[in-house]
């Protein structure tokens, strides 16, 4: 194939012919058939404004908007004029329609506690937790860092910050001191929420150690407000500056009124994964951040009143935030949130806790879909999963083979799999296939979501066509994009909006087969240049993946003074088996072709991933090269795994 700008295309290798249909009967009772998917759809496009004022007005506002879209390039105002809460949207709003009595949170600890709020039990909680922030000196537009556990004091405090109007900024419980006083001074917040500790694998994770020393490097923190969660022996008390949660909230009244925000107030910062650099700090508003996972929760999890829905995530990640905490909520559904490692005491964990709580949608990651594939399907095997009616995917392209193992064994081939393509700088779902409208194809993510209109593109802004890789780009703005880089504008315009002209750079290459599907192949930073042709890694790694000796695998280009770049895999074995170097290359080339063969292969125990559970290529590529590892590591699981791959020989 010729192409006019070679550098921006990326070659199509893996050919997955697999379709998957939902149900005759989980089509029947779905939200949204395709016919209305494709009515609704071409609605969003044609007449954006009167598609996002009728999803808008299922919400609660204090003052109604006077224009729904105010786009300056590239800054984007939903909702002008408009005063909303979103807490206020979660809590009492349900409570008013009749959802007092259903269960908000179902919490289960690591250690087996449980605990459940109905929806006027969490609106009290949050309001008493609104006075204590209030007491505690926080303002309407104060910035507040929560760095907690998976408990629910932290969807609680969540909740408070955004019925007051600070905006929160959530640090996963899992970072270092240094990372935690970065996001602490980044934010200038002045109050810190933390908890002694939380459990981890069996045992106490001090975080209030962790606070205190963040604090020294923090010097604008005012107050640390501390959940007593592990009961566990705090050493430092600092009078003046340290609360008990129990001290302070419990002694609140239950009674307080929603602040009405302007739709633009911001509601908080995150900082992304850390995945390809820096970890940017990504804020979102309040209104129409609030429409975006409203609305992708209904429809994309089909949430009907009586589903018992987990997200696994942490709320440390944006998956947390828009679909463990505000899209739920906004949608009145009972959500399941769970403390600990998928591990403990075993691998059944997660599917003890489906047979346990009747959970009905599973919303989770590759890593851990691939994780429990290396430990074989005898183990979900021994649990009742037949209350689950719906799967999702989130945070990496999925595995063709980890797709099919999920279907398969976790959803007994009766349960639909919606792979959600999105970003913590999206705020929503982006891209994927309504469950009960549309077939899946195992590894492609697949239609645009309402609002939508995405496009694959050359650097020059050059549209490529069907069964072409390129670019992902979003070719309009969309209620619950980012906002801005928090301190940081000109990071904004020059990361999103100033890559290709007029259109949003998601730094992700895909390609759009006939159906109109998109596939994501991998990070653009990622992509492999071998022979002159551009190679996503996703493909290749599929291809070793679905090899039965392979249960996970990262693909990384090493120079070379032939073709440019060398592939080089890293891998992992699936249990119970060894591994085949000569097999695993002739394989790659049966599947894809000689040009995607590895040069280098690496047996590895771990590889590097993120706190988030994405394999973090940039620093393999220093492995495959014989370099030294440099960069930030500070988002990264477990350093120590460079360093023993670094020491690891290739075959
Ligand atoms: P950073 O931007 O700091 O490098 P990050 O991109 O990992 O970190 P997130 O916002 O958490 O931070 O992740 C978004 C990215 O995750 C997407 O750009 C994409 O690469 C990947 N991703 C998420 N969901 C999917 C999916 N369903 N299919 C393929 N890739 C996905
Ligand atoms: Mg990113």
């Amino acid at each position: 194939m010729t192409h006019p700008h070679p550098t921006d295309h990326i070659d199509a290798m893996l050919h997955e012919t697999r379709v998957i249909h939902p149900s005759e009967a989980f089509q029947a009772s779905a939200k949204v058939s395709r016919a209305e998917y494709e009515r609704l759809y071409r609605q969003s496009l044609d007449e954006p404004d009167q598609f996002w004022a009728d999803v808008a007005n299922e919400l609660h506002w204090f003052r109604p908007w006077d224009q729904v879209l105010d786009w300056q390039e590239p800054h984007a105002q939903w909702f002008v004029g408009g005063q909303t809460n979103i807490a206020y949207n979660c809590l009492d709003r349900n409570v008013e329609r009749g959802y007092g009595d259903k269960q908000a949170i179902i919490w289960e600890g690591e250690d087996g506690e449980v605990k459940t709020y109905t929806y006027a039990e969490l609106l009290k909680e949050v309001c008493q937790a609104a006075n204590a922030l209030l007491e505690l000196g926080v303002q309407q537009g104060d910035r507040v860092t929560l760095y907690m556990p998976l408990i629910p004091e932290a969807a609680i405090s969540m909740l408070a910050c955004a019925r007051i109007g600070a905006a929160h900024s959530v640090v996963f419980g899992g970072f270092s001191v240094s990372a935690l006083a970065e996001r602490i001074n980044n934010a200038k917040s002045k109050l810190l929420i933390t908890a002694d500790a939380g459990f981890r694998r069996g045992k106490p994770v001090s975080l209030k150690v962790n606070a205190d020393e963040a604090a020294k490097l923090a010097l604008g923190l005012e107050k640390i407000l501390v959940v007593k969660r592990a009961g566990t022996p705090v050493e430092w008390w600092t009078e003046g500056r340290d609360v008990w949660w129990h001290d302070m909230v419990d002694k609140q009244s239950d009674q307080h009124e929603a602040v009405p925000l302007d739709s633009e107030h911001p509601l908080f910062l995150l900082y992304t994964s850390g995945s390809t650099g820096t970890p940017k700090g990504v804020q979102h508003t309040t209104g129409g951040y609030m429409v975006g996972t409203y609305l992708t929760t209904k429809t994309v999890f089909d949430l009907q009143d009586n589903d018992i829905y987990w997200c696994t995530a942490d709320i440390g990640w944006v998956t947390g935030h828009s679909y463990s905490v505000y899209g739920p909520l906004l949608n009145a559904a009972t959500v399941v949130m769970y403390e600990g490692a998928p591990n403990q005491p075993d691998w059944g964990r997660f599917w003890d806790i489906i047979q346990k709580h009747r959970v009905t949608i599973l919303y989770t990651a590759p890593t851990a879909i691939r994780a429990f594939m290396q430990h074989g399907d005898e183990i979900p095997g021994r649990y009742d999963l037949s209350s689950l009616r719906l799967l999702g995917s989130v945070g990496e392209p999925i595995n063709p083979e980890a797709w099919m193992w999920y279907y398969r064994v976790i959803g007994g081939e009766r349960c639909p799999i919606v792979d959600t393509w999105w970003q913590t700088e999206t705020g929503a779902i982006m891209l994927t296939t309504l469950p009960g409208a549309f077939p899946s194809k195992p590894g492609s993510a697949g239609l645009p979501m309402f609002g939508v209109e995405p496009g694959l593109m050359t650097h020059e802004g050059e549209e490529l066509g069907p069964d072409d890789g390129g670019l992902l780009v979003i070719k309009r703005p969309w209620p619950s994009m980012l906002r801005t880089v928090y301190g940081d504008d000109e990071r904004y315009r020059k990361s999103y909006w100033g890559e290709i002209k007029g259109v949003y750079f998601a730094g992700d290459g895909a390609r759009r087969d006939q159906d109109g599907y998109y596939t994501i192949v991998g990070r653009v930073d990622d992509v492999l240049n071998v022979s002159g042709h551009r190679l996503g890694t996703m493909e290749i790694e599929s291809a070793l993946v679905g090899h039965s000796s392979v249960s996970e695998a990262a693909v990384v280009g090493r120079p070379d003074p032939v073709k440019g770049e060398a592939v080089v895999a890293f891998i992992l074995i699936q249990d119970g088996h060894t591994a085949d170097p000569s097999e695993l290359r002739r394989h790659v080339t049966r599947e894809i072709g000689a040009l995607a063969r590895p040069d280098a292969i690496y047996i590895a125990d771990a590889l590097p991933k993120t706190r988030s559970g994405k394999i973090m290529r940039r620093f393999l590529r220093q492995i495959a090269a014989g370099n030294e590892i440099t960069g930030d590591t500070s988002t990264l699981e477990d350093p120590a795994v460079l360093e023993k791959l670094a020491s690891t020989p290739a075959v």
